[in-house]
């Protein structure tokens, strides 16, 4: 496979899907069938011993499907040069799950730090680890902690990371930290959810898989769930992945793909409105007298600024958390009633903007000692900022948060 820079990153987004529709229809066609016809007893042989390829059942593969994944593998290894291969499965969570399966035996452990995404955690803990799985966390800021962890423990074989973080956007060296693993024979695997790889391309930088809950910024339009893992790896190495979604059926259905498909299109464009958006949120915010820290890459004053300004580009994406004044729940509460823009929803990555509050929800069961590592307060609101127009998002947090404090607005 050639490097596909002969087309700029947007165009890369929208086209680029072999059109092998009978009707030439111009847009990807959705292939609801589960089987798909042989032309003989012979054909069929052929196709399942793989001496011909061709389709044979929707768990296995599908038109729909294979578009949609060898596109987004082709935005994560965009600009570079050699095999990128992607693999959509039916959820985010599922797509951890077949990338862990994989790589990790009875007797393994992984590596990681202290803040990932709630879902994983719990799948680490509770799935993984009584299957004989050892899980390791440390901090992921430090380098040197890394290393010594692979120094100590010789069976860690994985090394699973977020880059920037849910919900408080800690930022880690991706190359450091895979050129580390590398050296240790370890594999580096990214949640690539937040950034995409519009802003971040981990496999560029030396991770050897990425993962994306395409749930959130790839379909962009919150109306469906699926997964993609991503490699840059030949035939022989895909298989194992292939085999596992297979077997285990979390497939992606073509309904779900197809969707994820339109989103793909403006995928560019709005991640480029969104990581705008954000940055003149967060740079209100950061002035307000009624808000106390500000959690978002692209300020300088974010402790890690440095590190994704060398890993990011075109913006630091469209997530961001601060805390209130008071400290308490009490005022995150009113502040997130009083929003009449954003929308409360346990999601991210959707066009419209949407409020969360970690502590009560994608927290709540992680225990108080995690909470205080993971910076989880009572007044963290996290926002997935949208594509509005930026003044009329100000003006709504503007006004919210002087609700919080009981301040009456004045305009
Ligand atoms: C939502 C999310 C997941 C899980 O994805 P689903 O599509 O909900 O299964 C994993 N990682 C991150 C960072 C997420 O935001």
């Amino acid at each position: 496979m050639e490097s596909n820079e002969k087309w700029g990153f947007n165009t890369q987004c929208l086209h680029g899907y072999e059109n092998n529709s009978a009707n030439e229809s111009h847009v990807l066609p959705i292939y609801p069938s589960s089987s798909f016809v042989f032309e003989s007893l012979e054909d069929s042989v052929d196709v399942f011993t793989g001496q011909k390829t061709g389709h044979v059942y929707s768990r296995y593969g599908n038109p729909t499907v294979e578009a949609v994944a060898s596109k987004i593998a082709a935005l994560e290894g965009y600009g570079a040069s050699g095999d990128y291969w992607g693999l959509l499965t039916s959820s985010g969570m599922s797509a951890i799950y077949v990338v862990l399966r994989t790589l990790l035996k009875p007797g393994d452990a992984l590596l990681c730090p202290h803040q990932l995404y709630g879902g994983t955690t719990e799948l680490l803990q509770k799935v993984f680890q009584p299957m004989g799985v050892t899980l390791i966390q440390t901090d992921f800021s430090q380098p040197e902690q890394i290393e010594s962890q692979l120094e100590a423990v010789g069976n860690i074989r994985v090394l699973y990371l977020e880059t920037p973080s849910n919900p408080t956007l800690q930022c880690f060296d991706l190359r450091s930290i895979a050129s580390l693993a590398a050296r240790y024979g370890v594999k580096t695997v990214v949640d690539n959810t937040f950034p995409t790889p519009f802003h971040q391309q981990p496999l560029t930088l030396g991770a050897d898989y990425v993962i994306h809950s395409t749930t959130k910024y790839l379909n962009g339009h919150g109306n469906g769930i699926a997964g993609v893992l991503v490699g840059k790896m030949g035939n022989e190495e895909r298989y194992p992945f292939w085999q596992n979604v297979k077997l285990m059926g979390v497939n992606c259905s073509p309904f779900e793909a197809w969707l994820v498909y339109n989103g793909l299109k403006t995928l560019a464009l709005r991640m480029r409105q969104h990581s705008d958006n954000a940055l003149q949120l967060a740079t209100f915010l950061e002035s307000h007298p009624l808000v106390e820290k500000v959690h978002y890459p692209g300020l300088h004053g974010h402790e890690g600024h440095l590190v994704a300004t060398r890993q990011m580009k075109h913006g630091f994406g469209g997530m961001l958390s601060f805390t209130i004044q008071g400290g308490t729940g009490q005022h995150a509460a009113l502040c997130m009633n009083s929003l009449q823009l954003a929308t409360q929803a346990p999601t991210l990555g959707d066009v419209d903007t949407l409020v969360m509050h970690p502590f009560t929800s994608s927290h709540l069961k992680v225990s108080h000692e995690q909470k205080l590592i993971e910076g989880v307060t009572e007044n963290l609101i996290r926002v997935s900022v949208g594509i509005e127009d930026i003044n009329d998002l100000i003006t709504d947090f503007d006004q919210a948060l002087s609700m919080s404090h009981g301040v009456k607005q004045s305009s």
